[in-house]
């Protein structure tokens, strides 16, 4: 009777030097400003590995200390007729305001990129 051998479990395995103890890795934000740095810990949960962990927490440090972490940069938005306006940290989400914006009020957006380049939105004729 030969005993069955069960396959070697490893608890675990390491592939990614990066993430020790299989745990999901944690994106981290650190502000020079503030001199402290967070694990986002909390954010993923919330909204996911893979989400928009750093996002969402860039715009709420924002909201709170009025000036971003280290290496976060705002796409601005901002209508020329009304004092509307908005920064988000991903071109998409930018450009999608400005051209509902646009497309509702038809106000001429300008679209400001982090490297500083400008772009303006106007209301396409329809
Ligand atoms: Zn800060
Ligand atoms: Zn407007």
């Amino acid at each position: 009777m030969v005993a069955l051998k069960w396959p070697r479990i490893e608890p675990n395995p390491v592939t990614d030097h990066s993430a020790p103890d299989g745990e999901p890795e944690v994106p981290t934000v650190s502000c020079a400003r503030c001199d402290r740095e967070w694990d986002l810990d909390r954010e993923v949960s919330e909204v996911g590995v893979g989400g928009h962990a750093i996002e969402q927490f860039a715009l709420d440090h924002e909201r709170h200390t009025g000036h971003y972490p280290d290496d976060v940069r705002p796409w601005i938005v901002r209508c020329r007729r009304c004092p509307d306006g908005e920064r988000f940290l991903s071109e998409r989400s930018a450009r999608r305001w400005a051209q509902t914006h646009a497309r509702h009020t038809r106000h001429t957006v300008d679209v400001e990129a982090p490297t500083g380049d400008d772009d303006v939105v106007t209301a396409a004729d329809e």
